[in-house]
C-alpha cells in the first residue's frame, strides 16, 4: 500500500481526479494530515464514509517508530527512527532562540564517504521517500506537544546527500512550506548540499525561496579532495560557477558550511583562501566547530582558531558566523548514533 504521507499537493490532487473526486480531497485530506494531525481515515469526518474506505483500501498512513531517543542538558533531543522495513536513521531538534530547528536526514546512509562525517561509514542503502522525511517532523513535532510547541525551522542537513535524491526532498520540502501543509516559511528551510553542480542549477530554476547551503569544508581543491571524495568529480571551479549560477537565476545567497578541523583547515591562510575564492558572491560563511567522531583521526580547531579565522573573515568584508553547540553530552556527530546501534 501507498504511504499517503509525502504525497505532494499537485500530485496528490491527480490521484484524486483519477479516482473520481474533485480536487479539493486532497486539500482536505492534506488539512487532516498536516494541520490536525490525524493518522486515521475513519476520524476524517468531512470525507463519505464510502470514499473514506477507498482511502483505506489504497493508501496507509505510515510512521516512522521511536528506536531510541537521546536528550542532551541543552534540550537537543537526538532520535534514531526505524522506518516499517526496519531501516533505521537519525533526526535531531536543535532548540534556537528564534525557534526549534529539525535536522532532517534525506537517505539511510550516506556514498559522498566525507573523511570526518559518522555517517558516510556507513554506505548509502537507500534514498528515504518524503512520506518518511515528513514521518521524521511528525514524530518530532508529537514530541514537542507536551510543551505546546512545534517545529519551525527545518534543515535538510542530516545524514545523505539531498540532490541524490531530488525529486523526494523537492516533495518533502514542498508539504513543509504549503500553507495547507506545515506552513513553514521558506526561509526557514534549508537544503544542504555536499556540492553536486547539476542539483545546484536544478534547484536554482525550481523558483523556491527556499535556502541553499553548501558544504564547503576548506577553501581549495587539494584540502578539498583530501575531505570529500565529491570534489574529485567536481572541482572547485565547477561548483563555484553553479553557484554563481544560483545567486543569479535564484537571486538568493548561499550560505557555506564550514567545519573547523585542526591543522587541516583552520589556518589564516586558508581563511585568506576562502575571502578570495567567495569574492564577488553575496554568500556568508557558517563555521563549524568539529564533533570528534571516535573512529576517525580529525580533531576539533582550538576556540582561538576558530576565533581568529572568524576575526580575518569578518574585518575582510566576508560575513561570517560560528554555529552554535548543540547536544555535547549525547552522541553530537551526524550519524554517530545510528553508527553505535548498527555496531
Ligand atoms: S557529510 Fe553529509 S554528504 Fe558527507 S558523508 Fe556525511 S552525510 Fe554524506
Amino acid at each position: 500500500m501507498k504511504n499517503i504521507l509525502g504525497i505532494e499537493l499537485s500530485k496528490l490532487e491527480e490521484e484524486m481526479v483519477a479516482l473520481g473526486q474533485k480536487k479539493y480531497r486532497a486539500t482536505q485530506l492534506f488539512i487532516w494530515l498536516y494541520e490536525k494531525n490525524v493518522y486515521n481515515f475513519d476520524e476524517m469526518s468531512d470525507i463519505s464514509l464510502s470514499f473514506r474506505e477507498t482511502l483505506k483500501e489504497l493508501y496507509s498512513i505510515d510512521l516512522p517508530k521511536i528506536h531510541t531517543k537521546q536528550e542532551a542538558s541543552d534540550g537537543t533531543i537526538k532520535l534514531l527512527l526505524e522506518m516499517s522495513d526496519g531501516a533505521k536513521v537519525e533526526t535531531v531538534l536543535m532548540r534556537y532562540d528564534y525557534g526549534n530547528a529539525l535536522c532532517v536526514s534525506s537517505q539511510v546512509g550516506c556514498n559522498m564517504g566525507c573523511a570526518f562525517c559518522a555517517s558516510g561509514l556507513l554506505k548509502k542503502q537507500r534514498d528515504l521517500s518524503s512520506g518518511e522525511m515528513i514521518g521524521e517532523l511528525i514524530v518530532m513535532n508529537q514530541l514537542l506537544k507536551k510543551e505546546n510547541t512545534k517545529i519551525s525551522h527545518i534543515v535538510v542537513m542530516g545524514t545523505g546527500e539531498p540532490f541524490d535524491n531530488y525529486d523526494n526532498v523537492l516533495d518533502f520540502v514542498k508539504i513543509c512550506n504549503n500553507p495547507k501543509g506545515f506552513e513553514i516559511g521558506a526561509r526557514h528551510i534549508t537544503v544542504s548540499t555536499c556540492g553536486i553542480p547539476e542539483g545546484i542549477r536544478k534547484y536554482a530554476n525550481e523558483g523556491l525561496q527556499v535556502n541553499l547551503a553548501i558544504s564547503l569544508h576548506a577553501p581549495n581543491d587539494q584540502i578539498r579532495n583530501t575531505l570529500m571524495p565529491i570534489s574529485k568529480a567536481f572541482h572547485m571551479d565547477e561548483l563555484m560557477d553553479a553557484i554563481r549560477y544560483y545567486e543569479k537565476v535564484a537571486n538568493r545567497r548561499v550560505t557555506f558550511e564550514y567545519i573547523m578541523l585542526k591543522d587541516i583547515n583552520d589556518s589564516i591562510a586558508c581563511a585568506k583562501e576562502l575571502k578570495n575564492l567567495l569574492k564577488g558572491l553575496t554568500s556568508y560563511v557558517n563555521l563549524i566547530p568539529y564533533n570528534e567522531v571516535s573512529s576517525l583521526e580529525y580533531k576539533r580547531s582550538p576556540k582561538e582558531n576558530v576565533r581568529a579565522f572568524a576575526d580575518y573573515l569578518k574585518n575582510n568584508g566576508v560575513n561570517v558566523t560560528v554555529r552554535k553547540e548543540f547536544g555535547k553530552d549525547i552522541d553530537a556527530a551526524c550519524g554517530q548514533l545510528r553508527a553505535k546501534v548498527n555496531k
